[in-house]
C-alpha cells in the first residue's frame, strides 16, 4: 500500500500542487466531502465515455459516474448536442419555458408514482420538500428514514447517517430533530412495524432508498410490502428516495422493477442527463399542496430555487429519459448483465487472492464488503457499516 502510495504522488504532481492552492481557498479543499481522498485527490481536466483524464494526463476507468449520474457514460453524444444548440438562445431565462412542460410529461408516463411533478436544483432539495409535504398532508411530524440512510445534507434528514446512529451528524442541529427524525433497521420487518406503531399517532412518513447508496444491499420485496401496506393502514405517507436509483435499476427506477408504488418519489441525478437537478414527484392530492393558485391552510413553501426547471437541465433530461425510454430493450438488460458480472468477477479476484469479499448490488449498482467473518449475511447498511472492515474497504478504494 506505501508503494502505491508513492507511486501516486509520482504520478499526479499537478493534482498535489492544486490540492495545495484548494486548500487555501476552499475547507479542506473540496466542495462535497466525498470528493476528498487522502493524500490529495486527483483533479479532472476532461471526461468521455467510461474514462476520465487527470491534469497529469493519466487516465482512469471510471466507476464512480459522477456520483452515479453518468448512466450513459462521460458526455454522451446525444446530449452535448442538444446542450450546445441551446447554449446560443441562452443559460437560464427565470421564467417558465416548454422544455420543463416537456419533461414533467415524460416522467409522469414513465414514473409509476408520479401524476405530478415539482422540479428543483437538487436531489438535497428534493428531499427537504418531500419531508415538507409529507409532514404537511396528514398534518403530523415524525419521519422515519432508514439507518445509514443518505438524503443529501437535508437538515431534517441528517440523524442516523453513521453507525451507532445514535450520535448527532453534525453540530448546528437543533435538538428536536432527533425528537421527529427517527430511524428504523433496513429489512428488519420486525422492528421497523414495532417503531412504525409506536409512532402511529403522530407518524407523518416513512423514507427508504430501496436499494441504499451506504453498501448497496437492495431491500428485499417483503420488507418493502410491509412498509406499503403499513403506512396505509396508519395513513402516513411512504416515500421512496429514488435519486440513484431512479431510471437505473430500471426506466421507471425501484418501484416499477419491485412493483411497490410509494406515495412520493425523490429524483435527481439522472434525471437532469448531467446537469443539476432535483424532483419530487407524486400523487396530485399532495403535491397539490405546494400549488401556488391554491391558498389551502396546509400550503407547503416549496421554493425551487432560482435555476429550478432551467433550460438546460430541462433539454439534458428530455434528451436523456428519452433516450433511455427508446433504447430500453438494449440498456437495462446490458447494465443488469454488466453489473452481475463485475460483482462476481471482483468478489472472485478479492477471494482468490485470500480476501473475504462480498460485492453487493442491484442492476448496475455494486458496492464492495469486506465481512470480518465467513457466512456473514448482509443484510442492510448498518450490516454493512458494523459486520465489515470498511477500513480495509477504503484503503482498497484510497490510495494512502
Ligand atoms: N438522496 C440520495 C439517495 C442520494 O444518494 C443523494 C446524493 O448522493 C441525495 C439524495 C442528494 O442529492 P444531491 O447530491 O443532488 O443533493
Amino acid at each position: 500500500m506505501r508503494d502505491a502510495a508513492r507511486e501516486y504522488r509520482r504520478r499526479t504532481p499537478q493534482s498535489e500542487k492544486l490540492f495545495q492552492r484548494a486548500k487555501k481557498v476552499m475547507p479542506g479543499g473540496v466542495c462535497h466531502n466525498i470528493r476528498y481522498f487522502p493524500p490529495y485527490p486527483f483533479y479532472i481536466k476532461e471526461a468521455k465515455g467510461s474514462r476520465i483524464r487527470d491534469v497529469d494526463g493519466n487516465e482512469y476507468i471510471d466507476l464512480w459516474m459522477a456520483h452515479y449520474e453518468a448512466i450513459l457514460g462521460h458526455s454522451p453524444e446525444v446530449i452535448v448536442n442538444e446542450l450546445s444548440g441551446i447554449l446560443s438562445k441562452g443559460t437560464h431565462w427565470g421564467l417558465v419555458n416548454e422544455y420543463q412542460v416537456e419533461l414533467a410529461e415524460l416522467i409522469c408516463q414513465v414514473v409509476p408514482s408520479a401524476e405530478k411533478v415539482r422540479f428543483c436544483c437538487s436531489g438535497t432539495e428534493a428531499t427537504m420538500y418531500a419531508v415538507r409535504l409529507a409532514r404537511a398532508f396528514p398534518g403530523r411530524n415524525v419521519m422515519l428514514k432508514v439507518a445509514g440512510g443518505w438524503h443529501g445534507a437535508n437538515t431534517d434528514l441528517s440523524i442516523a447517517i453513521h453507525s451507532p446512529y445514535e450520535q448527532k451528524e453534525s453540530a448546528g442541529l437543533f435538538p428536536e430533530v432527533s425528537q421527529y427524525t427517527k430511524f428504523i433497521s433496513f429489512n428488519d420487518i420486525e422492528g421497523s412495524l414495532k417503531i412504525m406503531r409506536q409512532n402511529a399517532e403522530n407518524l407523518a412518513a416513512v423514507l427508504i432508498e430501496p436499494v441504499p447508496g451506504q453498501g448497496y444491499i437492495p431491500a428485499e420485496l417483503g420488507y418493502l410490502k410491509v412498509l406499503r401496506e403499513e403506512t396505509r393502514k396508519l395513513e402516513a405517507v411512504l416515500i421512496f428516495d429514488e435519486v440513484i436509483d431512479g431510471f437505473r435499476l430500471s426506466l421507471g427506477g425501484a418501484q416499477e422493477k419491485y412493483g411497490i408504488i410509494p406515495d412520493l418519489t425523490t429524483l435527481g441525478k439522472i434525471l437532469g442527463g448531467g446537469m443539476h437537478i432535483g424532483a419530487v414527484v407524486g400523487k396530485e392530492d399532495i403535491l397539490d399542496l405546494c400549488n401556488p393558485t391554491k391558498k389551502d391552510p396546509k400550503w407547503v413553501l416549496t421554493g425551487g430555487g432560482t435555476f429550478s426547471a432551467n433550460p438546460l437541465s430541462m433539454a439534458a433530461g428530455i434528451k436523456m429519459i428519452t433516450y433511455l425510454r427508446e433504447n430500453a430493450d438494449l440498456i437495462y438488460p446490458r447494465l443488469n448483465r454488466n453489473g452481475e458480472r463485475i460483482r462476481r468477477e471482483i468478489e472472485k479476484v478479492f477471494n482468490e487472492s485470500g480476501v473475504l469479499a462480498r460485492c453487493s448490488g442491484d442492476g448496475s449498482l455494486f458496492g464492495l464488503n469486506f465481512p470480518f467473518k465467513e457466512g456473514v449475511k448482509l443484510r442492510s447498511p448498518r450490516d454493512m457499516e458494523e459486520l465489515t472492515d470498511l477500513e480495509r474497504r477504503n484503503n482498497e478504494l484510497k490510495l494512502r
